[in-house]
């Protein structure tokens, strides 16, 4: 766990970090999943949680609070 500044907190509390998948621009059947997930694979960097990092959002979640801070790295890579 990280320790960061909590917006709603006012102080310094332990984070953890969440990642959730953004809602596909593809269907939701398996085939159309996969191709995603090779669009995603060949398209440019993948994480290593093994989706594409613009199919992802990031948070940073307050363990006091439960505040989620968005945390998007992928824009870096761009
Ligand atoms: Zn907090």
């Amino acid at each position: 766990m990280n320790s960061m500044f909590c917006e709603k907190c006012g102080q310094e509390t332990e984070h953890k970090e969440i990642i959730k998948q953004k809602p596909s621009k593809y269907g939701k059947s398996k085939k159309e999943q996969f191709k995603a997930f090779l669009d995603g694979f060949f398209g440019g960097v993948a994480s290593p949680v093994g989706a594409s990092l613009d199919l992802i959002d990031r948070y940073e979640v307050c363990t006091r609070c439960g505040h989620k801070t968005l945390k998007n790295q992928g824009d870096e890579f761009q």
